[in-house]
């Protein structure tokens, strides 16, 4: 294939980019991450400290490191609970580590007597979280710098490891597998195997608690380790502020940083500093009564927020009203709601995972993922703490018996509140330490959602298209809620002055801390992607995209609606999209119309309504019947999209299409894989699923 000009523009940028890269990956601490060094510039937060983990363990006394990659929270969560049962299993001093903030250039300094261990998470296409980009570069590189050059490079190093994964991406835990790879080719020690947990299976909790016994008892065997009877020791103390109300300027009621404390909030927006934006408009997508789908266009035009079409928005949302209450209720603290606490860590490496003073309502509220799932570990732990005798071996042996536990909980989508309130027959826990809620329960996190308008129509005002969570559970009634989805469906019943504002009887803070999101506004922030259109125009694009999973592809559309209409040679244009029915849930439906006037013959939309005839009808049956198309435009060098649905769909699509490249090209089916294999390694086939 030629290239064209734009090709080598491109070519050109992403080589220079590449070199940045790896030179920054080679000589650390000279070229940092312009967005981390201001953030932390702004807050004065990592002024100062090391990023020698070697001298880190030695100045705090630490014999064990959990260093975490972790984009959701997750694997964040799992090093934290690992530090924890080393502490009071073993008698291990262990501190958990964000990869981000160490160097590894001296991991070979490490003594014997020590062991690291890596729990890491494996984001989209086998890519490190963005916080293990650089140890994983540094890891995996051909010639890795360390500083004593001893042979085997890391002979001395004792680790573990475990991987968070999803079977139905294709390159399943690659971050533990490439790592774990790595470090043995260095000449490190693995105790115990290198775990593997499958959140494609939905076992990940599972998996990890599986794989965790085993290693440890490795680990006690390998360090002469003694297990003593667990001993539950709090990680962060409580600290009554009684001279604070929740009206003093310094208790934080749910900012998420000083600055918005302050009321001095500014860029850089990330991850670690949402940007309050309002909702210029937002409206329902289906007709269906029992479904929602909600559009939001966010305005950023007040902040320095930039975005390219592809890229993701983080939505940072609150929790319910109705979850808070249940939660403060079951452990005793609704008196003590408003009153102001401070939290300390009581060891060093220890960190509070949000800013105080502040109040048990707002740490509940907008810190802790109350609604999420129950850990069976977390259950085992808070057996201890039960109000009576009874109480506590039901908990012990929820904790102790995955069968029994997945029975009792499972059908219920109980969340931890739920579940002590069901144990618990109506008594209060009010044994259990604050700290252990903190410890035990995660962050919570933003969920983010793929931008569904094109930078180039709207620079300043992102798009969002999402589905409202909600799942009948049996026996209970009513159904299951996600948290941030329901959010933003308040939001936009708040915007278009519907009277009674909180869904389905749930109430959220929507004014925010102090009223500060008050009008319509949401604390949003924004990641790029690699989901990315073919710079050239005129190159064919197919895209596969049903349900919500259309939505980049609305932004693509748009941006190529746009491009025609300002006299730019646009190439074919064919979007495969499925619903249920034409008439329930057929997104944007007047919308393509008119971007159809632009692109004319160039866009045609291919849709597939599962519920409107007997057989049931997917986008993967439409690909397949238009098969011929499909292949010649290939040929062409079209750029292939799947959006949405990771589970099936996605994965269907892959085979489908390697099929299609068989039959078109006359190759057997595996050479038609091959194929695909070799177009999502050269980004001519790209996923944005979930
Ligand atoms: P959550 O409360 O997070 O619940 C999500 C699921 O977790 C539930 O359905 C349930 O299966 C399980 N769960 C939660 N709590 C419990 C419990 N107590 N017991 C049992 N199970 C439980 N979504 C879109 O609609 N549009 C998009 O464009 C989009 N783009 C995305 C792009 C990316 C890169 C990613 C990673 C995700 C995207 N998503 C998108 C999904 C989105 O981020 C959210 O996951 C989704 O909106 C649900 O969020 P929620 O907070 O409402 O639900």
């Amino acid at each position: 294939a030629e290239l064209d000009t734009l090709d080598l523009v491109v070519l050109a940028a992403i080589l220079l980019g590449t070199l940045a890269y790896f030179t920054k990956g080679k000589y650390w601490g000279i070229v940092k991450d312009p967005y981390a060094t201001a953030f932390a510039n702004a807050n004065g937060a990592k002024a100062g400290r090391t990023r020698n983990i070697v001298e880190k363990m030695d100045e705090s006394g630490k014999n064990c490191v959990i260093f975490y990659g972790s984009q959701t929270g997750t694997a964040e969560d799992y090093a934290s609970r690992l530090a924890k049962e080393g502490k009071s299993r073993f008698g291990l001093e262990t501190m958990v580590a964000d990869l981000e903030e160490y160097d590894f250039d001296n991991l070979d300094t490490v003594p014997s007597d020590k062991v690291v261990m890596f729990v890491l998470a494996t984001y989209g296409e086998g890519e490190p979280t963005d916080n293990a980009v650089d140890f994983y570069e540094f890891i995996t590189g051909d010639d890795v710098a360390l500083s004593e050059g001893n042979d085997p490079a890391l002979g001395s190093l004792n680790y573990v490891a475990f991987g968070l994964g999803n079977n139905t991406y294709e390159h399943y835990n690659s971050m533990v597998r490439n790592v774990d790879k790595a470090l043995q080719k260095l000449g490190a020690h693995r105790i115990g195997e290198a775990g593997e947990g499958d959140d494609g299976a939905g076992t990940m909790e599972e998996d990890f608690l599986a794989w965790k016994d085993p290693m440890w008892a490795a680990l006690a065997a390998k360090m002469g380790l003694e297990e003593r009877e667990a001993v539950y020791e709090p990680t962060f103390g409580i600290v009554d502020r009684d001279n604070l109300t929740r009206d003093s300027t310094e208790v934080y009621l749910g900012e998420p940083n000083k600055m918005h404390l302050e009321g001095t909030a500014k860029g850089p927006f990330n991850a670690h500093n949402p940007y309050i934006a309002p909702i210029a408009e937002s409206r329902e997508l289906f007709s269906a009564k029992d479904r929602n789908c909600i559009h939001l266009d966010i305005d950023v035009s007040g902040s320095n927020l930039t975005y390219q079409t592809g890229d993701h928005i983080a939505v940072w949302p609150t929790n319910p009203g109705d979850e808070v209450d249940r939660f403060l209720d079951v452990i005793g603290l609704t008196e003590k709601r408003n009153h102001v606490i401070s939290v300390k860590a009581l060891e060093p490496t220890a960190k509070v995972p949000f800013p105080t003073p502040t109040t048990y309502d707002a740490i509940v509220r907008y810190h802790l993922e109350v609604c999420a799932p129950v850990s069976r570990q977390f259950v085992a732990t808070l057996a201890a703490f039960s109000p009576s005798d009874e109480i506590k071996a039901e908990m012990t042996r929820l904790g102790n018996d995955k069968d029994y536990f997945h029975d009792k909980t499972g059908p219920h989508f109980y969340n931890i509140a739920r579940l002590l309130a069901t144990v618990g027959k109506g008594q209060k826990w009010t044994n259990i330490p604050f700290s252990a809620f903190i410890e035990g329960l995660n962050k919570l996190q933003p969920r983010y959602y793929s931008i569904s308008s094109s930078s180039l129509v709207q620079p300043k005002k992102i798009s969002i298209t999402a589905v409202v969570e909600s799942q009948m559970i049996p026996g209970r009634s009513e159904p299951f809620r996600g948290v941030a989805t329901n959010y933003l469906f308040a939001l936009k019943q708040k915007q278009n002055g519907d009277p009674k504002p909180e869904p389905f009887g749930q109430t959220y803070e929507l004014d925010g801390p102090r009223n500060k999101y008050d009008g319509v506004h949401v604390p949003v922030h924004v990641r790029h992607s690699n989901f990315k259109l073919p710079s050239d125009p005129g190159k064919p694009v197919i895209m596969i995209g049903p349900g919500t999973g259309v939505a980049p592809f609305r932004g693509f559309v748009q941006e190529r609606a746009r491009q025609a209409r300002e006299g730019a040679e646009v190439g074919r244009t064919l979007l495969f999209f499925g619903c249920r029915k034409s008439t329930e849930d057929f997104m944007y439906e007047s919308e393509w119309a008119e971007y159809k006037k632009d692109l004319g013959d160039k866009f045609e939309m291919v849709t597939a309504f599962s519920r409107e005839s007997n057989k049931k009808v997917y986008v993967q049956h439409r690909l397949k019947e238009r098969s011929k198309e499909v292949n010649e435009l290939l040929q062409k060098k079209a750029f292939f999209y799947v959006c949405g649905d990771a589970a099936n769909m996605a994965r269907e699509v892959n085979s489908v299409l390697a099929q299609i490249i068989a039959e078109g090209r006359g190759v057997s089916e595996q050479k038609g894989e091959e194929v695909v294999k070799h177009m999502r390694a050269a980004n001519q086939y790209q996923e944005d699923v979930w």
